[in-house]
């Protein structure tokens, strides 16, 4: 049994009942020494962690809950449907919505949640995007902000290249875009 099985088995005696980060926390540390004479590192980790598997639904800070009907419907919230995935590309013509690849340059095409799944991005048309998959590994690697200033930096470097004043100057203005928030954060 793994320490993820553990703490579920515990939401799963306790079904859609609020649990309260102490409580969980302190069974799961004493369960684990009984059955296996070892430490249970970081259980708020392994918590989070179901909670971002949509196993586990966060009612506020520190109190998580189980629901098997939650558990069950997850798909269908977060994944989207084949149909919501042809609307989104024929709205995005094909083509990769950050760097314009599309499947005649060779590109692999996926939908994205724009907001992530474990921060509550529903499978909606508004949500998705279509990205090659270069974009996506760098989008899931990086983050929004972290991706737009690499992106910013490697269409920088071409522009300049050819000196493409209009260019150049838009992806500067991101740049200190980012900078500004990132101050004020
Ligand atoms: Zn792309």
């Amino acid at each position: 049994m793994s320490q993820a099985d553990l703490l579920i088995e515990y939401f799963k005696r306790h079904p859609k009942r609020d649990i309260p980060h102490p409580e969980i926390v302190d069974w799961v540390t004493e369960e684990w020494k009984r059955q296996t004479g070892g430490v249970f590192r970081d259980p708020d980790r392994a918590i989070r962690k179901l909670h971002q598997q949509g196993l586990l639904i966060k009612v506020k800070k520190g109190i998580y809950r189980y629901d098997p009907e939650f558990v069950e419907n997850r798909e269908d919230l977060e994944d989207f449907s084949p149909k919501i995935k042809k609307e989104i590309l024929e709205r995005d013509g094909y083509k990769c919505a950050l760097c314009g690849k599309g499947l005649k340059e060779g590109a692999e095409l996926h939908i994205d949640h724009i907001k992530p799944k474990d921060k509550g991005g529903k499978a909606t048309l508004d949500n998705g995007q279509t990205l090659c998959s270069e974009c996506n590994i760098l989008k899931k690697r990086y983050g929004t902000t972290d991706f737009l200033r690499k992106y910013s930096h490697k269409i920088l470097k071409i522009a300049r290249k050819y000196e493409d004043k209009e260019v150049i100057d838009f992806f500067e203005d991101i740049l200190e875009v980012i900078k500004k928030h990132e101050k004020k954060a």
